[in-house]
């Protein structure tokens, strides 16, 4: 019996998608950096590597992007390396800005939120707890306020007054077969998405878990607003896993790529999963 040809043979739901991880940029650190109190574990400081990235859910109805990466200037400034533009990113994989239907900010941090203005007219879904917190005087202190760009938090709140920020307390359907819900832990707002496709779903677990072993082996990232939920963060992962949840993919892991397909169309800078009509260009 001959095998029908791949297209055939892939979905055209209009709930399920191909997930795309782009890996946009990379910094050199150590592991008493990326963790919170690490001597308290009694192990050797080592070199450690944390890479950036951005997701995208695409079918052929329509195309969510979750979080749009640092800004070139955000890089510059902070000493980050941009390996490639995350509009840039898009186009490679057939995916021009302007033509997004919504974007998903996990938080409101420099790195998931640089870069939103260049959208059109995508909607901008986030959190109503992070907005606030970042609206709040305590936000300014140091400790907070060293994670993010003040120009930035300025556009999201004329974005919000525009009407092209929508808020949402708990959890949102942003579209068929893709939602975001509020964790918490490292900032107040937190927020993971989980997006159907034909190889089971995907939990976008963004900075709930920067590194695979912070969950693994429970130990917390060194930033931080509210440890006791990022614990809570872990458990309620393991139970989104054990309740169905296929594929779980870590914020800034340097190995996250390899655990899922190669990118052909971004070799090394990306990896998809699930199988949808428009995984395979057709223009
Ligand atoms: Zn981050």
């Amino acid at each position: 019996m001959s095998m029908p040809p791949a297209e055939e043979l892939a979905s055209d739901r209009d709930d399920d998608y191909t997930v795309w991880i782009i890996k946009y940029g990379t910094r050199q650190t150590t592991r008493r950096e990326l963790f919170l109190n690490y001597d308290l574990y009694g192990e050797p400081d080592a070199p450690a590597t944390m890479d950036y990235f951005f997701w995208v859910a695409r079918n052929r109805h329509r195309t969510v992007v979750i979080d749009t990466g640092f800004s070139e200037r955000a890089a510059i400034a902070r000493g980050r390396s941009m390996i490639q533009h995350p509009v840039d990113a898009l186009a490679s994989i057939g995916v021009e800005a302007r033509d997004v239907d919504a974007v998903v900010l996990t938080h409101a941090h420099y790195d998931h939120i640089g870069n939103a203005g260049l959208f059109g007219d995508a909607t901008l879904l986030m959190a109503r707890r992070e907005m606030e917190f970042w609206a709040s005087s305590v936000a300014q202190k140091r400790l907070f306020a060293a994670y993010t760009e003040q120009d930035e938090l300025d556009a999201l709140a004329a974005a919000r007054r525009r009407g092209r920020l929508e808020l949402f307390d708990g959890s949102i359907d942003v579209a068929p077969g893709i939602e975001a819900l509020e964790l918490g832990g490292h900032t107040p707002g937190m927020s993971v998405v989980t997006v159907r496709t034909n190889a089971g779903t995907v939990l976008l677990a963004s900075d709930t878990m920067h590194l695979y072993e912070q969950y693994e082996r429970e130990m917390p990232f060194s930033g931080v607003t509210d440890l006791a939920g990022m614990y809570l963060c872990y458990a309620t992962i393991r139970s989104m896993l054990d309740q169905g949840v296929s594929h779980l993919v870590a914020g800034h892991d340097p190995i996250t790529l390899s655990r899922f397909t190669p990118s052909n169309v971004l070799p090394g800078l990306a990896a998809t999963i699930g199988t949808t009509t428009t995984a395979v260009p057709a223009d």
